[in-house]
């Protein structure tokens, strides 16, 4: 382990690292990003990024809190990618280490633009994206052969805090068997209502994931119709990742992690007469 550790790339001085940290559970790191960890002189980090994440960090390291939540203080955006650059020029080993994946819903595009502008190195480490990881730990599959042979990721808020406008919400109802949506808790009512009105039945499953790979999981099973009422009866807080489609049901036989802690799971959770006709 170690010699493979000590075959991949160093952090170098002057460089930025852009890594996804994964969606919590540190066992869920890329060896790329468990070696910047253990590297960096500073961690440019966000509010998503696990504590015992950063507790690899080698003594010494600055820890900087950049992140980014709805309602709380949190660094401007073209602040951070100064910030990264200055870092950088400063001769500094910087890892910039995001939730999840840097490039999904993670604004890693934006820094790295403003690192390209400025002349500053850079290396991308992708992470394991709460979209597609967070729900494998509800035993959700994003795709499945019998369900669904397309995925559409989307977020549920834009840059002002709102529904996007400039999704068509009427194409993705008709065109997407299964829908991945980030940042969509506080408007979860008003993009089923949309779904609804784009022909998806009230009664679709939907999972609702909260805090997915931690400790503190927790999933909550919905349907179209029921989920903005669920969310709130249940108390779900962020972040939570939302999935709608057939592939939720097949939760009845993957939920591994329910059956770790003695959930009966159901062998043929679609049925022979579901196989054919719902997915
Ligand atoms: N780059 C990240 C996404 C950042 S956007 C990634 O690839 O996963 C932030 C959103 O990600 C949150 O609002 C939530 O929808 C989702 N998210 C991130 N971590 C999560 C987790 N542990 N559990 C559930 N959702 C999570």
């Amino acid at each position: 382990m170690m010699n493979l550790l000590d075959s991949l790339p160093e952090l170098e001085p002057g460089w930025v690292w852009l890594t996804g940290a994964g969606p919590g559970s540190a066992g869920l790191l890329t060896l790329l990003a468990l070696r910047g960890i253990t590297q960096a002189d500073v961690i440019v980090y966000d509010a998503l990024v696990d504590k015992a994440v950063l507790d690899m960090a080698r003594p010494g390291v600055v820890l900087e809190y950049a992140g980014k939540r709805g309602g709380k203080p949190s660094a401007k955006q073209p602040d951070i990618s100064l910030r990264l650059v200055q870092l950088a020029r400063e001769g500094k080993r910087v890892l910039r280490l995001k939730g999840g994946d840097p490039f999904v819903f993670g604004r890693g595009g934006e820094e790295a633009l403003s690192l390209v502008a400025a002349g500053v190195p850079f290396r991308v480490v992708p992470g394991i994206s709460a979209g597609i990881g967070g729900l494998a730990y509800a035993g959700i599959p994003v795709t499945h052969r019998d369900c669904n042979s397309a995925v559409t990721f989307i977020t549920g808020h834009d840059a002002t805090g709102v529904v996007p406008d400039n999704v068509d919400w009427m194409s993705l109802g008709k065109g997407s068997p299964v829908i991945v949506l980030y940042m969509a808790l506080k408007h979860i009512d008003l993009i089923a209502e949309r779904l609804i009105q784009a022909g998806r039945s009230a009664s679709e499953p939907v999972a609702v994931v909260a805090k997915a790979t931690t400790a503190e999981q927790q999933v909550l099973e919905t349907t179209l119709g029921r989920c903005g009422a669920d969310v709130v009866a249940q108390g779900i807080e962020p972040p939570a990742i939302v999935v709608i489609g057939e592939v939720v049901r097949l939760r009845a036989a993957l939920d591994w992690i329910g059956a770790l802690e003695g959930k009966r799971l159901v062998a043929d959770p679609l049925g022979r007469r579901q196989q054919t006709e719902a997915c």
